[in-house]
């Protein structure tokens, strides 16, 4: 299975869409990114460009390798085209379960039928999304970090079906992309963001209390912990908005108070502070 995986579909081409559009595309496989909104298709292309010319700049990679990666990249507004024979799709769209379920549904009606439908979720069920397809064996969660291009792990997330053929599939092809799987089961916020964001929450209500600045407890969490950034700097990174959408699925999924949002941070997400892609957020961007 896993040497027939060429060519990839990514649903959702924003902050992680185009970055996993990026690295497949320097990896030789064909892709096909999609977004119902052509602007932010465009400005998808735009990102990866600027990405694939910082790598130049770096040595990295040379003129011919961002040539050819962006040959590879073709853009559709529909799923319908956009997954035609393709052998993994990724859905990376906004992180909503209706919505998400709807691209499921999707996604098992008009890709092949040997085609591996994973998602790039940070915190809605698996084996939830998988229950709308006809082939949950073959759904799986490839959790990408911010930025892709940069970050070397994927956390792996098998759903209650996930079958081992489609497990050790992405789990190879993630070697070959030369990021590092972690392979976890399906549980709310699975590994990664059930451990950062009640942190993340726990620093902003630090900082609702007056305890200390923003700058000062990012400060504190970088030279004492080794975090290469502090928890309020990397939550205006992530989006306010995606850290209390995790924080309320958590709380839903636990059904524990504990992953409650701050009302500092709702508040927040409610003024439409997102943090760096709204231009404010603990910080002026
Ligand atoms: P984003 O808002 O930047 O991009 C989401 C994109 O999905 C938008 O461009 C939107 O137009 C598109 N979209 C919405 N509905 C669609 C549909 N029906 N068909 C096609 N496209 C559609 O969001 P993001 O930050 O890139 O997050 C995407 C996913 O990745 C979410 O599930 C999120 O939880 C997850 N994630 C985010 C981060 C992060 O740091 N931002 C990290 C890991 C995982």
């Amino acid at each position: 299975m896993l040497n027939s995986i060429k060519r990839v579909a990514v649903i959702g081409a924003g902050t992680m869409g185009n970055g996993i559009a990026h690295v497949f595309a320097q990896k030789g496989f064909e892709v096909h990114l999609i977004d119902t909104n052509n602007q932010v298709l465009e400005k998808a292309i735009n990102t990866i460009t600027k990405n694939l010319d910082r790598q130049i700049t770096k040595g990295i990679i040379g003129e011919q390798d961002k040539v050819q990666s962006l040959l590879r990249i073709s853009t559709f507004q529909s799923i319908a085209s956009g997954v035609e024979n393709i052998d993994l799709i990724i859905e990376a769209a906004t992180e909503n379960s209706a919505i998400k379920k709807d691209i499921f549904k999707q996604m098992d009606q008009f890709a092949n039928e040997h085609c591996i439908l994973s998602t790039n979720t940070s915190s809605i069920s698996i084996t939830e999304l998988a229950s709308v397809t006809n082939r949950p064996n073959k759904v799986i969660g490839m959790h990408f970090m911010n930025p892709v291009p940069v970050m070397k792990l994927v956390e792996i997330i098998n759903g209650k079906l996930t079958d081992e053929v489609t497990t050790y599939t992405i789990v190879e092809l993630t070697k070959t992309i030369d990021k590092i799987p972690c392979v976890v089961k399906d549980a709310p916020g699975f590994i990664a963001n059930r451990i950062l964001m009640p942190m993340i929450n726990e620093a902003i209500i630090a900082f609702s209390e007056g305890i200390s600045d923003a700058a000062t407890i990012d400060q504190i969490m970088k030279l004492g912990m080794a975090h290469p950034m502090g928890p309020l700097q990397l939550a205006d990174y992530i989006g306010l908005d995606v850290c209390k959408n995790i924080l309320d699925i958590m709380q839903e999924g636990f059904k524990d108070d504990k992953y409650a949002p701050c009302p500092l941070l709702v508040k927040m997400v409610r003024e439409g502070n997102l943090g760096v892609k709204s231009g404010e957020g603990f910080y002026k961007y």
